[in-house]
C-alpha cells in the first residue's frame, strides 16, 4: 500500500520532532512517489505560531519542484489530520492529495471539526482526501507524548510539595 509506506516515512519524521514540540511529521510526494519535502512541528522550539510540519513540508516541497508555489500532482501525507492553517496552505498549493494518519477531534480541518478542504472557497477543488491511515500507530505517538508530559507535570508538583 502506497499511502501506508508513505505514512511510514511521516512517522520517521514525526520521531524528529524536537523535545518539548508535540511529534507531528509530514511528507510531501511527488507523482512518482518520491519525497519532495518534509517537515516537523516545532512550534516551541522556532517560537513560531507557523512552524506546523505540513508548512515545511509544503514550503521545501514548493523549493525542489520548482513549479513556483503550485504543487498540483504532490500529495501531503502527514501523522495527525491537518488544522484549519494547513489544510488552507496546502489548498492554495493545489496540492492534489492530503493523506492523514490520526483524526484530531478538536482542530482537525479535513472533516473532524471543520472541513477545509472541500469548501467552495476554492476555485478548484479536486484535492482527495484519505484519513485514518496507520491510525493506530500515529496515535500512539501523541499518546506517549502527552503521558510522558502528564507524568512529568506530576513528577515536578510531587517535588514542589515535598520541598514545601
Ligand atoms: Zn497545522
Amino acid at each position: 500500500m502506497r499511502a501506508e509506506t508513505w505514512m511510514r516515512r511521516a512517522l520517521e519524521a514525526a520521531g524528529r520532532t524536537p523535545a518539548g514540540d508535540v511529534p507531528v511529521g509530514a511528507i510531501v510526494v511527488d507523482e512518482s512517489g518520491a519525497v519532495v519535502g518534509e517537515g516537523v512541528n516545532e512550534r516551541e522550539r522556532a517560537g513560531d505560531p507557523t512552524a506546523h510540519a505540513e508548512i515545511s513540508a509544503l514550503r521545501e516541497a514548493a523549493r525542489v519542484v520548482g513549479d513556483g508555489w503550485r504543487l498540483e500532482r504532490c500529495t501531503l501525507v502527514v501523522t495527525l489530520e491537518p488544522c484549519v492553517m494547513c489544510a488552507g496552505a496546502a489548498m492554495s498549493s493545489r496540492i492534489g492529495g492530503i493523506i492523514f494518519g490520526a483524526y484530531e477531534p478538536k482542530t482537525g480541518a479535513c472533516g473532524s471539526v471543520v472541513d477545509v478542504v472541500r469548501d467552495p472557497v476554492w476555485p478548484f477543488p479536486s484535492c482527495e482526501v484519505r484519513g485514518g491511515v496507520l491510525q493506530r500507530e500515529c496515535q500512539r505517538l501523541l499518546q506517549t507524548f502527552f503521558s510522558d508530559r502528564r507524568a512529568r507535570q506530576k513528577r515536578h508538583t510531587t517535588a514542589r510539595h515535598t520541598a514545601q
